[in-house]
């Protein structure tokens, strides 16, 4: 396929613009370039093929089932989209005075309260872009927390080894040591571990629940007790809310803040980069040092205010607007009815999926799992040579979008399946069909599945390459790609 600039040609145009009629003004010759930008120049007609194609050549959960494990990438009703770009959402300003855009601070206010309710929190704040934003965010508030009661021993994060990758990353970018706690052999924090782990150097626990087996720890109120009763924080990562939003909420768990994803549980498409939500809830004992800007609602109107000892601001303005748009309304078409009832369709349809599998498949932890489950590839490989790998890619032949692989680490050849809320009982039979034909492929001729996918443009990617020498910039004076581009996918 060519790219835009390749299909350039001198002189074409997909604009028509009007004569100006305002006299022209140039800006100061010290900000202009020396030199023409060398911008494609297409007909529309070609501008517009050229970009159907490239959505044509992408997967996305409009293109058929997407199980990839820990990312929810479930469908997202339309009518979310069509509501976030109302005018009134999408043609305000961020500087525009409160008193002009009340219905703006009204959805953002109204929102904070609903996550709040669903997370069993005092206060939210809107402003975190993604899921490891959120987790930097609560991160700085127990610093700032520990600062104000001056215990400045403090300096330690507790991270059990089936947390989120982010989560450890976020320890250490927020300035803390991280201390690794191991599973027990039910996939849940080792208790014993942790005991010995907690000390007065805790600063807090990051706890990813259900973690990255798809498992909802039983342990929960105990493993907050013990970091409590050693002086620490308990920081839940809920980007995962899915299967437990309605039915039970951190805050009753006893965790002193969370954070959420909306572009995962609350209807925003994601996956390509896209602006994503983060917020961040606290008990009221961390009120205080949210991020600026917080809206309240004084004498009947919306206001913008600076919480006492605010952290500062975490991004500029709000945060992403539409994506609270979008959870607003998921969340008010759901109702209380819903969103327990999404929960539970999220955990059965995984569990669907993991029995229709466990005959051929290893579960290296059986179950019963949430949202999602991990298999482990390990014995058919064993068996077979056919990795997690080579499934994964013959997946992509049966239409479908391969489940996350080699995450999490403490499974060597994991694959991680999501079905998500969202699939019908006809889409999970044709998933577990696929996944059983594929097992039976790798008994009859593993070699083959080394080459698979068959049916995609691209087939296997020289993904190390592509990690550590992306070419994402095209150059006029070597029209040649190179191999490495082709990994760029
Ligand atoms: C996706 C995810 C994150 C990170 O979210 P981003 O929006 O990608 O930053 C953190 N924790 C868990 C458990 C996740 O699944």
């Amino acid at each position: 396929m060519n790219l835009i600039f390749e299909l350039s040609k001198p002189g074409r145009a997909s604009s028509l613009l009007p004569e100006c009629d305002v006299p022209a003004a140039f800006p100061d010759e010290r900000f202009c370039r020396a030199k023409a930008p060398n911008l494609p120049e297409v007909a529309e007609v070609d501008l517009d093929r050229h970009y159907n194609h490239l959505a044509d050549e992408a997967f996305g959960v409009c293109d058929g089932f997407y199980p990839l494990g820990s990312c929810t990438m479930k469908y997202n009703p339309r009518i979310n989209e069509e509501i976030a770009t109302l005018p009134g959402f999408a043609d305000i300003h961020p500087l525009q005075p409160a008193s002009t855009v009340q219905g703006a601070l009204e959805t953002m206010a109204l929102t904070c309260d609903l996550l709040a309710e669903i997370t069993g929190m005092d206060a939210v704040t809107l402003q975190p872009a993604a899921g490891a934003h959120g987790e930097y965010t609560g991160l700085l508030l127990i610093r700032a927390y520990h600062k104000a009661a001056g215990d400045t021993a403090r300096t330690t994060i507790i991270v059990p080894d089936s947390a989120h990758g982010t989560n450890p990353a976020t320890a250490s970018m927020a300035g803390f040591d991280t201390v690794n706690v191991p599973s027990n052999e039910q996939g849940g924090v080792d208790l014993d571990a942790l005991r010995a782990a907690v000390g007065p150097d805790t600063a807090g626990l990051m706890l990813t629940n259900p973690n990255t087996l798809g498992l909802f720890d039983p342990n929960i109120l105990e493993i907050c007790a013990i970091v409590h009763e050693a002086g620490g924080l308990c920081y839940y990562d809920g980007a995962n809310l899915n299967p437990i939003m309605g039915i039970v909420r951190p805050g009753d768990m006893g965790f002193d803040c969370v954070h959420l994803n909306l572009h995962k549980t609350f209807s925003t498409p994601h996956g390509g980069g896209g602006p994503g939500s983060g917020p961040v809830g606290c008990k009221e004992h961390l009120a205080a040092f949210l991020p600026t800007p917080v809206v309240e609602e004084r004498d009947g109107a919306y206001v913008l205010v600076e919480p006492e000892h605010s952290i500062g601001r975490m991004k500029s303005f709000y945060g992403n607007f539409g994506v609270t748009v979008r959870a607003l309304a998921y969340i008010l078409a759901l109702g209380k009815e819903g969103i327990p009832q999404a929960a539970r369709t999220a955990v059965l349809n995984a569990n669907y999926l993991m029995r229709k599998l466990e005959d051929l498949y290893t579960m290296p932890y059986p179950g019963p799992c949430m949202h999602e489950f991990v298999m482990d590839l390990g014995p058919l490989k064993e068996e077979t040579g056919a990795s997690a790998l080579d499934v994964a890619k013959r997946f992509l032949d049966f239409g479908m979008h391969p489940p996350t692989m080699y995450f999490p680490l403490i499974v060597h050849e994991a694959l991680m399946v999501e079905p998500t809320e969202t699939e019908s009982r006809e889409t999970l039979d044709a998933a577990a069909e696929a996944f059983r034909a594929i097992w039976h492929e790798a008994h009859e001729n593993a070699e083959a599945l080394h080459s698979a996918p068959l049916t995609t443009r691209i087939g296997r990617p020289d993904e190390v390459q592509a990690a550590r020498k992306p070419v994402v910039r095209w150059t006029p004076e070597e029209p040649e790609r190179p191999a490495a581009q082709e990994g760029a996918e």
